[in-house]
């Protein structure tokens, strides 16, 4: 990726490109949501040890191959609200990686910061979330 780096822009997206003034500080954002999805993964890992409390003294193997089988079962362990956010989570994740996280998936429009600062993991803007502009993408050049 070869990105200039503008010397203010660490860690902070602005959307100058249009002139709007929605800007996200990431850095705090991806660490926000990183501290989340470790959460929610926790307790996945708590809830699927606590459905099968078998195999008491676990030998080293053993670990290792729960620790393997957990990536697989752990998530059916959890809530479907809960697996829906952490999937959530990874999208703005993989938005925030790739500069779009600012970006309304459904209109591209920006997200309105104080929405992002609410709902950090969310990819639409207030008028698609609240169901506004559900026709689609408008003709954009
Ligand atoms: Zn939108």
């Amino acid at each position: 990726m070869a990105r200039r780096a503008a010397p203010h822009a660490a860690g902070v997206l602005t959307s100058f490109l249009r002139g709007t003034d929605v800007e996200v500080d990431t850095k705090a954002v991806r660490e926000r949501l990183l501290r989340r999805r470790e959460e929610l993964r926790q307790r996945a890992s708590d809830a699927s040890a606590d459905l099968r409390h078998e195999a008491d003294p676990l030998s080293a193997d053993f670990a290792e191959q729960v620790t393997q089988r957990e990536s697989d079962d752990v998530l059916g362990a959890i809530s479907h609200s809960a697996q829906a956010e952490l999937q959530q989570i990874e999208a703005a994740l993989r938005r925030l990686a790739s500069g779009r996280y600012t970006s309304c998936a459904v209109c591209g429009e920006d997200i309105e910061s104080e929405r992002l600062a609410a709902v950090p993991y969310t990819d639409r803007c207030r008028s698609c979330a609240e169901g506004g502009r559900t026709g689609g993408r408008p003709a954009r050049p």
